[in-house]
């Protein structure tokens, strides 16, 4: 018989009850160490209290209206992201699937509303940008995500990862827009070298083709910059937000310049939720917070303590680990067995990682976790390994 929620999901027989900072607890008093984050959410930890404040303030005034009426919280939000970014303005989903889907709406029109036969959009191999048809139309190479779905949406080119070439060659006068994670999540953690992406930007420039980072796993302070972009000094025309900048409550954006947005007239997009007051109160509280230089000053340092303690973990463990990749707290350790057997064999230690694709273990704790716990983490990775090896 089906389960009475749809069986879609692999879980662990796990369920958390309570939640503090970096830590979860299971209803029979187990505590699990998190370096997961509810894959790079709870970018302040499990009830930050400022969030809970934020939150709590927020649902005792009004919940829910309409976008028919303005809604300051969602302007104060938009401000703030417009004012730490590349963009002019500001449209508020609940998730990064959504973000996903106006992307690729925002750079066709933009096309289709100059007059401009320009539909095409170029993606990557190992990218993930959701789960809706249009998310899952932009990466149909991944068999698992995309059979069985069809017809999918016409109009995407998947690169392979990294191929210059093939890159030069596929943008034509018909691409409307690149679409690429700066740091790519699901894909195994794998960064896009600064110089690629500056010559993204230039392919982008001779071509007219419109450039748009999804930033939902690795933006809002994960790579130790607001924006992993910021990295490599060059910007987009439009931008996908979700994930950590809800800190755990659902929303998601997509951040545009002027130009790009240009076709995004009145009537032309909406969301009943998207950018109602509980989630844009709550994103102002974590804007608010990592952007703070000494935030991401921390973060930075952390990142760096971390690293270091992985580089040691690997030595330690060279037949089970191989290297470690990413930046910022957006880590991940290349395996040389399933990372699945990792992520279960930190089950037993109490430790809760992420796997990836490419063999990949992933790290993308909160970004105000604490020394102790990193150093703990890493123990506990090191006694996992240690029981697979024996
Ligand atoms: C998680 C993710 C998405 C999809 O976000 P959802 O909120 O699950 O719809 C899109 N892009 C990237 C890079 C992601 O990591």
């Amino acid at each position: 018989m089906i389960p009475s929620v749809l069986p879609t999901y692999n879980r662990a027989p796990l369920a958390f009850v309570k939640g503090e900072g970096s830590w979860l607890e299971t209803a029979d008093g187990r505590r699990f160490l998190d370096m997961g984050a509810g894959i790079a959410v709870n970018v302040l930890g499990h009830a930050a209290p400022e969030l809970v404040a934020t939150l709590t303030e927020q649902a005792q005034r009004l919940w829910h209206v309409s976008n028919l009426y303005q809604i300051p919280q969602q302007e104060k939000l938009a401000e703030m992201l417009v004012e730490h970014s590349f963009a002019d303005t500001v449209f508020f989903t609940n998730s990064g699937t959504e973000a996903a889907e106006l992307a690729i709406k925002m750079a066709r029109k933009y096309w289709s509303s100059k007059g401009e036969d320009r539909s095409e959009i170029i993606t990557f191999e190992g990218a993930f940008h959701g789960r809706s048809t249009g998310a899952i139309s932009a990466v149909p190479h991944a068999e698992k995500m995309v059979k069985g779905f069809g017809p999918l949406l016409p109009g995407f080119t998947q690169l392979p990862w990294a191929d210059h070439d093939a890159l030069t060659a596929a943008v034509s006068d018909k691409t409307a827009a690149i679409l690429i994670e700066p740091v790519q999540g699901e894909g195994g953690i794998r960064p896009v070298p600064d110089q690629c992406l500056k010559g993204l930007r230039d392919l982008c420039e001779r071509t007219g083709a419109l450039l748009i980072f999804d930033e939902v796993q690795c933006g809002v302070g994960r790579t130790g910059k607001l924006f992993a972009h910021e990295w490599s000094g060059i910007t987009p025309d439009i931008m996908m937000v979700a994930k950590g900048i809800g800190g755990g409550f659902p929303l998601g954006a997509v951040l545009a310049t002027e130009e790009a947005a240009s076709g995004m007239v009145a009537g032309t997009h909406g969301s009943t939720y998207g950018g109602n007051p509980l989630g844009c109160a709550v994103g102002g509280k974590v804007m608010e917070i990592v952007t703070d230089p000494a935030f991401l000053e921390q973060v930075n340092a952390r990142a760096g303590f971390l690293r270091q303690k992985l580089e040691g973990l690997i030595a330690a463990h060279p037949d089970t680990f191989e290297s470690v990749r990413g930046t910022g707290l957006m880590l991940g350790l290349k395996c040389k067995r399933a990372p699945t057997d990792l992520v279960a064999a930190a089950y037993d230690q109490a430790l809760l990682t992420v796997p990836a694709a490419d063999n990949v273990l992933r790290l993308l704790p909160a970004l105000n976790i604490s020394e102790a716990d990193l150093a703990e983490a890493v123990q506990r990775l090191d006694a996992a390994a240690t029981q697979l090896e024996t």
